[in-house]
């Protein structure tokens, strides 16, 4: 029995709704994962989490195994233990914050420089699954390498082959049986070296998909293509993740094209900067037509932020910076996020995800706070 198992409870088009079955629960897809850079969701605690009914975080190898390091992680009862969270974890295996940092990619992995002192690293496929064998997720992500857009076809192509090369050394080093491994897809915008990597990709058995490299500076209209023809090649019966993915419209069209598992900073980076995510559009609460506005951010949100707190004291928090300002926009940000897929999915049980889509597109392009 595979440590995760993924099953559909409902197909809408390509779009499907699923049960994903972790060793620390289940998982209802269309999944967004918050994300818990350095074990810790920003500005909140695993029991907000809990209350947010999030089903799955996300938290990151690359911060993790710098610091605190995996072994003291280990040691402290792994990510769940160390953070008090028992529901599903998935870590990322490190390589987009990698690529963000110019690293010096060879067969042997990659090296790069510590953003916390500076000093070189050196991480190799296998060395990037033994680190989450010890942090303990359900679901571990293969060493990929993620190409910044645009780049030249040549170089596009050789780092997703070589991606491969990396995921086939990983499934070899991969042994805890009580975790999953997920193959990262590759393959920049361009169809058929996306469908190719998918292939081949599936061709080695992984209990899920991640598809990387999107949200790199490409046009929507090639993300979603680059999405579909990956998607094409891909299990029917296995997970699909798009990777880094988590603005409203974005989610939406990504779910429209059959992906079940999404994470992102946004929803929460964008609260530390007073933005609000809503069903009317997003929106700065900074602005000075909140200054005495007595309604919640959304009167129909059923977060705490927005059962307890005016858009004027919310706008006063962020103002005088006090830090209650980040969590309480954390909270209702995340809400939206996960209440909107949350409700895609249960329009694809429905039948009906088009009509819901174009309705949610609709009021955010037109609404108004
Ligand atoms: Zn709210």
């Amino acid at each position: 029995m595979p440590a995760v198992t993924w099953t559909s409870r409902a197909n809408d088009g390509a779009a499907r709704a699923g049960l994903l079955v972790t060793p620390h629960g289940v998982v209802r897809t269309p999944a967004f994962m918050p994300v818990g850079t350095r074990a810790a969701v920003k500005a909140v605690d695993s029991e907000d989490l809990s209350e947010l009914g999030a089903d799955i975080i996300l938290a990151n190898t690359y911060h993790l195994m710098l610091r605190p390091g995996a072994d003291l992680i280990s040691q402290l009862g792994g990510l769940h233990g160390f953070m008090n969270w028992n529901r599903p974890i998935l870590t990322d295996s490190g390589g987009f914050q990698i690529f963000s940092l110019d690293p010096e990619i060879d067969e042997s992995g990659a090296t790069f420089k510590s953003v916390y002192d500076g000093s070189l690293v050196h991480l190799s496929p296998e060395e990037a699954v033994k680190t989450q064998e010890r942090l303990g997720p359900d679901i571990a992500m293969v060493l990929d390498v993620c190409v910044g857009l645009p780049a030249p076809r040549e170089t596009v192509e050789s780092e997703m082959r070589r991606t491969l090369r990396w995921a086939e050394r990983c499934v070899a080093a991969h042994e805890r049986e009580d975790q999953a491994l997920f193959g990262i897809v590759q393959g920049g915008i361009d169809d058929e070296l996306r469908a190719e990597s998918a292939q081949k990709t599936a061709e080695l058995g992984f209990a899920g998909f991640g598809i990387g490299g999107l949200s790199v500076g490409e046009k929507l209209t090639d993300r979603n293509r680059a999405l579909t023809a990956a998607v094409a090649e891909l299990p029917e019966n296995k997970p699909r993740y798009v990777m880094g993915l988590g603005d409203a419209e974005g989610l939406l069209d990504a779910i429209q094209r059959g992906a079940d598992m999404f994470d992102c900073v946004l929803p929460t980076r964008v609260a530390r900067h007073g933005r609000a995510l809503s069903r009317f559009g997003d929106f700065n609460l900074n602005r000075v037509e909140f200054e005495d506005d007595e309604s919640p951010i959304d009167p129909r949100c059923d977060c705490h932020t927005c059962a307890f707190h005016s858009r004027a004291y919310l706008r006063h928090l962020i103002r005088m910076k006090e830090l209650s300002a980040h969590r309480l926009l954390t909270i209702h940000n995340l809400h939206y996020t996960l209440d909107l897929i949350a409700r895609a999915g249960e329009a694809i049980e429905a039948g009906k995800l088009n009509s819901f889509i174009a309705r949610a597109k609709e009021e955010r392009a037109n609404g108004s706070p």
